[in-house]
């Protein structure tokens, strides 16, 4: 719950309004389980609290452990499905990878999360629940939205567990440790940009609507060139994110698919339609599975892509994938359970999807 909502909450009590932000310490600071707990509130105000709101915590199944280091998780949905994060650690960062739907609907043609469907939207509590009922919680440094689902598909929820987590009466993160990645939906869109200053992933993948609409049907209704024309007047207007204390990361995500959208022409095109945004590129080499006819770019392609961008003096990366041989890398995530897999090789990594 947010602090409004404990307010809400203990206003139906007729307790007065900082007995919210104490509930909420209890809650994100020393993590308290139980209503009880809380023995700064008076005792009749625990009391009636305490059948009325639950502090669940949920064990998740450890179902894969990456010869890189990255771990998988499982967790049950309220409504029955399950749905998955990663750990994924990285020099002194450990950073939380974060489903906001059990499946997808939007349909990326890359993606084996997509071929799942979308089974439900999760509450903010089982967002955050990835982080609060995770063994490694406290080491824990970033967060991206980047598991299972699309996130702006869930806006509320999604950005009620934003406000818990950087909000200073909530885990009290900083938003620069946080990135939510997006195919873009308008005009949710919008939303996250003026109610967070979370760092914002934009998937691209292609500037161009005859190569992006094949791979990702949002395109249709929300095209490239819209999502991109509100960071444009953005910039150019100086709102945020691009001042003040709204400025926070924007990157756009490339997942290089050979033959499809790894060309120079695509490369120049992306450049053009990105031109003047202050954002970085992230190149992701595809990770594959089996039974669709994509192959991942070959590594010439990607350096020759990441050149042109660069020679227009953008900054772009190659993301290194981790956790493949789990299947908790980018668009693995189909709640498969790889726990007999823990001593796969990267070699294998294909083969383990035939589940699915
Ligand atoms: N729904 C959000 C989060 C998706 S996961 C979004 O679309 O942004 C994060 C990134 O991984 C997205 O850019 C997504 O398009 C990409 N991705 C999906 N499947 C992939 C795969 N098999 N290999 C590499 N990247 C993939």
């Amino acid at each position: 719950m947010t602090r409004d909502q404990l307010l809400e909450l203990i206003q139906e009590h007729g307790a007065p309004g900082y007995r919210a932000g104490q509930i909420a310490e209890w809650l994100y600071k020393h993590h308290a389980r139980l209503a009880l707990e809380m023995v700064n509130l008076p005792k009749d105000l625990r009391e009636r609290l305490a059948p009325q709101v639950t502090v669940d915590s949920v064990r998740p199944e450890e179902a894969g452990h990456s010869g890189d280091g990255t771990r998988k998780y499982v967790w049950p949905a309220f409504g029955g499905d399950i749905y998955e994060s990663a750990l994924i650690p990285d020099g002194k960062r450990l950073t939380l990878c974060v489903s906001s739907q059990a499946g997808c609907r939007i349909g990326c043609k890359f993606c084996l999360t997509a071929r799942k469907g979308l089974k439900q939207s999760l509450s903010t509590a089982e967002i955050l629940s990835q982080f609060a009922n995770t063994p490694e919680r406290d080491a824990i440094t970033h967060f991206v939205y980047m598991g299972m689902g699309e996130p702006l598909d869930n806006i509320d929820a999604v950005l009620d567990s934003l406000r818990v987590l950087t909000s200073s009466w909530g885990y009290g993160f900083s938003p620069r440790r946080v990135t939510v990645s997006t195919v873009g939906l308008l005009p949710q869109f919008e939303r996250l940009l003026d109610e967070t200053e979370v760092n914002v992933a934009l998937s691209l993948h292609a500037a161009r609507r005859e190569v992006r609409l094949p791979l990702v049907p949002s395109e249709n209704q929300h095209p490239a060139k819209s999502l991109v024309g509100i960071l444009r007047d953005r910039a150019e207007l100086e709102l945020p994110p691009f001042t003040g204390t709204g400025r926070r990361r924007l990157s756009f995500e490339i997942t290089m698919l050979k033959g499809v959208n790894d060309s120079i022409a695509e490369a120049a095109a992306v450049r053009d339609l990105i031109s003047g945004i202050p954002a970085r590129v992230n190149l992701i080499p595809w990770n594959s599975f089996p039974g669709t006819s994509f192959e991942p770019s070959p590594r010439h392609s990607i350096l020759d892509y990441q050149s042109v961008l660069k020679r227009a003096g953008i900054m772009t990366t190659i993301r290194e994938s981790r956790g493949e041989d789990i299947g908790a890398a980018c668009g693995l995530l189909a709640g498969v359970s790889h726990r007999h897999n823990q001593s796969a090789t990267r070699s294998s990594s294909c083969g383990i999807y035939s589940a699915v």
